[in-house]
């Protein structure tokens, strides 16, 4: 193999880091994790804002409890002061009744009247919190919007990159014999994505291991075209 040819390899190697490199990027992008930061936030927001709904719900049902007393209190008082305005009741033992019928309902409409503004004053931080959670919820769809935004634009680069570097690598590899790249590949595999290795005095550049006398033997005695491997990793070695 002439010296070109290695360099070609070598070439390809740095092409084969880039695309494993892009791949990892496009994988374990930041943007994902900023897209899913503010997703758990939504779901945060969500859970808290179930929770006022909830509190909402039991309040605003006490309260339609006490609406439907006063307006039956209301209805039962009318009903007493058509009587005792209409003459259909004139004994004053049975109109003395009716009016201490009627004191007691009032009384008890005030009472029923007092708990309802209680009612209305839980409300009342309920529905501020809900208004605080719905406003917060819009600002994170929003902010969801552009992080979106941002893991399409960084995604569409990784993916123009690996695209490029791919055609690149497609082109690269059109003059080396096919067994070479086959075992360069599969050494790639094996060797954690690096099967070329320069041989720098006799020491692999690969695993930084200096070759057995009689592979260093063989690798300068081997023609130039000739495919050497080191003993000690397996890597194709430069010479
Ligand atoms: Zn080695």
């Amino acid at each position: 193999m002439a010296t070109e040819a290695y360099d070609q390899l070598l070439g390809i190697q740095d092409l084969d880091v880039h695309i494993t490199q892009l791949e990892h990027r496009y994988a374990h992008n930041p943007a994902r994790d900023a897209v899913a930061e503010v997703e758990s936030q939504i779901a945060v927001n969500d859970a808290a804002t179930a929770k006022v709904v909830d509190q909402q719900r039991e309040l605003d049902a006490r309260q339609k409890v006490l609406d439907d007393e006063v307006a039956a209190i209301e209805k039962r008082r009318s009903e007493i002061d058509a009587k005792l305005y209409d003459g259909s009741v004139s004994a004053t033992k049975d109109l003395l009744a009716l009016q201490e019928e009627a004191a007691m309902l009032l009384d008890r409409q005030r009472g029923v009247e007092d708990v309802e503004i209680e009612v209305m004053e839980l409300l009342e931080p309920v529905l501020a919190e809900l208004n605080t959670n719905i406003d917060a919820k819009a600002k994170l769809l929003n902010t969801l919007e552009e992080r979106n935004a941002d893991l399409e634009r960084e995604l569409a680069d990784v993916e123009s990159q690996l695209a490029d570097t791919v055609a690149k690598r497609e082109a690269a590899v059109e003059p080396i014999p096919v067994d070479l790249l086959a075992a360069y590949d599969e050494l790639r595999v094996n060797l954690g994505g690096v099967a070329v290795a320069r041989l720098k005095g006799k020491t692999c550049d690969g695993c930084h291991m200096e070759l057995s006398a009689v592979a260093y033997d063989r690798a300068k005695k081997e023609p130039d075209d000739a495919v050497v491997h080191c003993d000690q990793c397996g890597r194709i070695l430069i010479r």
